[in-house]
């Protein structure tokens, strides 16, 4: 009979649900062992919380003995569980044997082994074995502590996936700064191919850039880690290990047992695409003929710039060491009444959280500018309206618009105003004369005989005729005055604040003028019919009042100034 049998049929016992069973306190009574050593032994199998399992390594590795708590994890009752072999619960199978025969020729302390045990239902689970050899009686057994370690596994796989699966550089530091881990994407930025050329080395070798590695940021990192402080969203440059460097964004969290701090985690965002497309956007932004700003209101009266593009500054005609976000700065740009303007309509805007738009000049060195300005409105957690929009230099169209304008007002032939700027600036005399009492006075000049004229000496003759008269009436007149052709041969003189005395001297002169020069043409003359606007007289009424002048002029023999 071997020593297995021997061992079996010595604690085979009916009453064998106690603790401890009747084959280890068989043991445990051996004369091998002080009294102190039993009840040591028979506390740490028995009534430990832990599976223990005593296996025989001499005999195959027969399981020899097993506390509760093991009896309970496998599934299986005492008995059942003593006619079973270590490689029957291990995954590994007989392959496990060699393995547990080393560990029974350790002597002293525990050493852990991961395993795979099977329990009875079949089920798998990760276990943690602390094995050591204990000496009873004469023989050498091997004493099993398990530890369920399936959750740590599970947890140490998932925490494995992530840190390979993330698109950020992760990797572990000691003390000295030299890696514990790196996951495959920090192996990938710093230019490798396998973790394990990376794990042999420094984090020094890539903070920072090749030429002066350890400067500025790159420096503090590797002081933070030194001191225990934690760094976060950091923004420094690291380089591959072929000398290339790349911006990240980086935190370093200490590694601390008790007091010490033993190393750290870094983890690191690779931020050279995110540049490349920011750059992207300020070369597009800066290609805009305008500048791209954000501003922001705050409720009440303030206003601020946040942001100009590039562009900006030089698009503005600021100085290099203007701050373009400063309202200090830009307020200048407009007129006193330009400016207030210009933030009454962001405060309408920002009030309705309506898109902005707005034209307004700006001064200039030379010549001033106009800008138009347009911007999306988004209001913020905090209150805070936020503008963002381009200004764009509208100078050109401006420009043209005014020429348009201009020459929608202007007689073609003389340079004079026409007839339809004439009603305008009657209009407003009549206004201003109602608001102010100020006096206004008109005369409606008409050549004589101008028929004859042409058809003595031609269309074009008469043209020239006609802007001679044209300059005739501009040399006399002030800026204040409306000089229009108001029809064919006819002109109107609206005088603003001119009584009718200075109206019908002026008219005598223009008469005089006309007649002496004779303007290249002999007997020519003007007849002119003259008169100032009665308080409150509606205008159509004054003009028919003075046009009936001009008629009596006309029929008193022509060559003379009628007053109306
Ligand atoms: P009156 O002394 O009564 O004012 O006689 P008049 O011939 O000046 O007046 P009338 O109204 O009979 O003729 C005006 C002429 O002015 C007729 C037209 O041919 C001429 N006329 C109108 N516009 C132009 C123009 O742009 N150029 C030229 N050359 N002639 C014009
Ligand atoms: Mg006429
Ligand atoms: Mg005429």
């Amino acid at each position: 009979m071997d020593e297995r049998h021997f061992s079996r049929a010595e604690t085979r016992d009916p009453a064998s649900a106690c603790a401890t069973s009747e084959c280890t306190r068989m043991l445990l009574r051996c004369p091998t062992m002080n009294d102190t050593r039993c009840i040591l032994f028979d506390t740490l199998f028995g009534t430990n919380s832990a599976p223990i399992v005593l296996i025989d390594p001499a005999s195959d590795g027969a399981i020899v003995d097993a506390n509760r708590k093991a009896l309970e994890f496998y599934g299986y009752s005492r008995e059942e569980f003593r006619e079973l072999h270590v490689y029957d619960i291990n995954t590994l199978g007989r392959s496990v044997l060699p393995v547990m025969r080393e560990i029974s020729s350790w002597s002293g302390g525990h050493y852990p082994q991961r395993f795979r045990h099977r329990l009875a239902d079949g089920t798998v689970r990760d276990v943690q074995v602390y094995a050591g050899p204990v000496d009873l009686i004469d023989r050498k057994l091997l004493l099993c502590v398990i530890q369920d370690i399936t959750q740590v596994i599970e947890a140490e796989q998932f925490n494995r996936l992530l840190l390979e699966s993330v698109n950020i550089g992760v990797c572990g530091i000691d003390g000295g700064g030299m890696f514990t881990f790196v996951n495959p994407e920090a192996v990938r930025a710093f230019g490798f191919l396998h973790e394990s050329e990376v794990i042999k080395l420094g984090i020094h070798r890539f903070l920072g850039e090749a030429d002066r590695p350890l400067d500025g940021e790159a420096h503090r990192v590797l002081e933070a880690v030194a001191t225990g402080t934690a760094v976060q969203g950091l923004e420094c440059m690291m380089r591959r290990e072929d000398g290339t460097p790349f911006p990240v964004r980086l935190v370093a969290s200490p590694i601390r047992v008790g007091d010490q701090v033993k190393g750290a985690v870094i983890s690191f965002t690779d931020l050279t695409r995110e540049r490349e497309r920011e750059d992207e956007v300020a070369d597009l932004m800066n290609a805009i003929p305008g500048a791209v700003f954000q501003a922001v209101m705050k409720p009440g009266k303030h206003f601020e710039i946040t942001y100009f593009n590039g562009a900006a500054k030089s698009f503005l005609g600021l100085a290099d060491g203007d701050d373009p976000t400063s309202a200090a700065v830009l307020s200048p740009l407009l007129t006193r009444s330009g400016w207030v303007d210009l933030l009454r309509s962001l405060r309408r805007s920002a009030g309705r959280l309506q898109a902005w738009e707005r034209e307004f000049p700006i001064k200039g060195a030379d010549e001033g500018r106009w800008l138009l300005g347009r911007a999306s409105t988004r209001r913020q957690p905090n209150g805070d309206v936020v503008f963002n929009g381009v200004l764009l230099d509208i100078t050109d169209r401006k420009l043209l618009e005014a020429r348009l304008e201009d020459a929608a007002l202007t007689d073609p032939l003389t340079g004079l105003r026409n007839r339809r700027h004439f009603e305008i600036a009657l209009k407003e005399a009549e206004k201003r004369q109602a608001a102010a009492s100020s006096p206004y006075s008109l005369m409606v000049i008409d050549i004589d005989h101008f028929k004859q004229l042409n058809d003595r000496h031609g269309h074009d003759a008469g043209d020239d005729v006609l802007r001679r008269v044209a300059d005739t009436l501009r040399l006399r007149s002030r800026q204040s005055d409306c000089v229009a052709r108001w029809g064919g041969e006819e002109f109107a003189l609206l005088l603003p604040g001119t009584a009718l005395g200075l109206a019908s001297a002026l008219a005598n002169d223009i008469r005089g003028a006309v007649a002496e020069a004779g303007l290249s043409v002999d007997g020519l003359s003007v007849s002119i019919g003259v008169g100032e606007a009665a308080q409150g007289e509606d205008a159509g009424d004054f003009f028919r009042r003075i046009d009936a002048a001009l008629y009596r002029a006309k029929a008193n023999g022509r060559n003379r100034v009628e007053l109306a």
